[in-house]
């Protein structure tokens, strides 16, 4: 019998559900329990596959290949685990479900609602969640703010649920703003008002989080307890941070999992976070105090587009703690670059993330010329790679038009091409190659020395692979296929020979890096740009 934590958000959005979710599941694991983490997206897409990254962030892809919410990334990244399907749950595949089994006649003769028949689905996935990942706790993160309009149906799943299942198996905890106004103070009034309209739809919260700048002061959570009928020693502070890896530690000073066990009657033991603790600060005094080592990545600008590469952020960040260096990554706008306005010459470091059209592609093709050139270390990740290869067919074998499909489908020299299984695909979503494939990894090469293993397995999300025609062309230029498909003539990591450090890969490796290990490709890029530096 699984029990349940929902983790509802109100005032507003993006006040950090997802590291809250996150870091309670990593307190209950270390404290014995064995916990899960969903997210539940209340939009009519069916996954994250069809999102536009700039505006919610990096597509995270699970290994049984499913386009997902980056909260599962953060989820993973504190797990310290490998994320499964059902753990993202978006509403369109819900409704759709319904309407499939209507089309069926499964529900003949009944008028479809969506209550009960959207809200038993949305119960039904909820369970069956805790089913495939065994947990006995399941931490529901349910998306979007209490009040919206479409997140009313999760809502209402979660209410009932709180009725069907044994008393105390179910928990709300839920997350909202308390703003501090020039006058420094700390307001309750946005978090009243949530807490009103998550009671409005039968849902009483057993915990409160205040997401505010700094702790809150007893009065304050007083005042919050009185009238929020819920307790004061239930009501928390998820403060401002400088890392979201410190938040862990700061809910574990408060008690939060203890409290959240206590009452839901789950064996809790103290955790023992001190590797985590040892990282975490660790991180703090290299941001302090050095030594810095700076990393541009070369992307599509948009505010807030640190999100789109979420966890290429992060893994630079976990390979700088591992290589004892701070690691300042910024985004570097490839348009800007095209038209000259950008300058890369203050980097130790290049990397291209993954990436789709055209726009500013000829910016992360003058990055990698830049840095092939002046024998700066680069990663190219997915889109990286190919834009690589693209160069180098450019300018070292000398095909002025050689280019990828996707941008330029009648180049002579379609260096990059489609994946001949992916030509006859005509829908969008979810038919990408997706998900983990097995990697060879060839010996005596820089891949095998990062990795120092012959088989591999990493994540995919793409349709183009290196034209397999003219693969000899680079071999005999300088290039090295480090990494293949076992099966196939697909080519999954590359690198060049006469070059610090340049290599790229057709797989997205940075979904397997943790705080507390580095994946080996961005460590070895990292370590490299760290011997730039020096
Ligand atoms: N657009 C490229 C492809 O589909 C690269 C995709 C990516 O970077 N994830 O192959």
């Amino acid at each position: 019998m699984s029990k349940f934590v929902f983790v509802t958000g109100g005032v507003l959005s993006s006040l950090g559900k997802g590291s809250f979710a996150a870091s309670l599941a990593k307190l209950l694991k270390e404290g014995g329990v064995k916990v899960s983490v969903m997210k539940i997206d209340p939009y009519l897409n069916c996954d994250a596959g069809t999102l536009n990254p700039f505006e919610h962030g990096e597509v995270f892809v699970t290994r049984d290949g499913f386009e997902c919410d980056l909260d599962v990334g953060n989820y993973e990244r504190f797990l310290n685990e490998f994320a499964v399907h059902e753990q993202n749950l978006m509403m369109g595949s819900v409704y759709k479900a319904v309407i499939d089994k209507e089309r069926r006649g499964d529900y003949l003769g009944k008028t479809i609602q969506l209550i009960p028949h959207a809200t038993n689905e949305v119960k039904a996935r909820i369970r069956s969640c805790a089913k495939v990942t065994g947990a006995d706790v399941l931490i529901v993160e349910i998306g979007g703010t209490v009040g919206d309009l479409e997140s009313e149906v999760v809502l209402e799943a979660a209410r009932q649920m709180n009725f069907e299942e044994p008393p105390e198996a179910v928990t709300f905890v839920h997350l909202a703003l308390v703003p501090t106004i020039t006058t420094g103070e700390a307001k309750t009034k946005p978090m009243q008002h949530s807490v009103k309209a998550l009671l409005a739809r039968g849902i009483t919260p057993n915990f409160l989080v205040a997401r505010a700048d700094s702790m809150l002061t007893n009065p304050v959570k007083e005042k919050i307890a009185l009238f929020c009928n819920v307790r004061e020693e239930n009501v928390f502070t998820s403060p401002t941070l400088d890392s979201v890896y410190e938040l862990p530690l700061t809910l574990e000073k408060q008690g939060v999992a203890q409290r959240i066990c206590e009452r839901m009657h789950v064996k809790f033991e103290d955790g023992k976070l001190d590797e985590w603790k040892k990282l975490v600060g660790r991180l703090k005094e290299l941001r302090e105090k050095g030594p810095t080592v700076k990393i541009g990545v070369v992307g599509k600008y948009a505010t807030g587009a640190k999100d789109a590469y979420m966890s290429v952020f992060e893994s630079l960040l976990h390979a700088g703690v591992h290589n004892d260096v701070h690691v300042d990554a910024s985004l570097i706008d490839s348009e800007a670059l095209e038209k000259g306005k950008a300058n890369l010459s203050e980097f130790q470091g290049i990397l291209v993330p993954g990436g789709f059209g055209g726009r500013g592609v000829e910016g992360k093709i003058a990055a990698v010329k830049f840095a092939r050139e002046n024998g700066v270390p680069y990663l190219g990740i997915c889109y990286g790679l190919q834009l690589a290869v693209i160069e180098s067919g450019r300018n070292l074998l000398g095909f002025k038009d050689a280019n990828t499909t996707e941008n330029e489908p009648d180049t002579k020299h379609p260096v990059i091409d489609i994946l001949p299984e992916q030509k006859t695909v005509t829908e969008k979503g979810g038919t990408m190659r997706l998900g983990a494939k097995q990697v060879l990894v060839l010996k005596g090469t820089k891949a095998f020395e990062l990795y120092k293993s012959e088989k591999i397995t990493k994540r995919f999300r793409h349709r183009y692979e290196i034209n397999p025609e003219f693969v000899k062309q680079f071999e005999e230029a300088g290039w090295v296929f480090s990494g293949k498909d076992p099966e196939r003539e697909i080519m999954k990591i590359g690198e060049l020979k006469d070059h610090p450090f340049f290599m790229g890969t057709q797989a997205h490796p940075e979904f397997d890096s943790r705080l507390e290990e580095p994946e080996p490709l961005y460590y070895g890029f990292v370590k490299a740009a760290k011997g730039r530096a020096e």
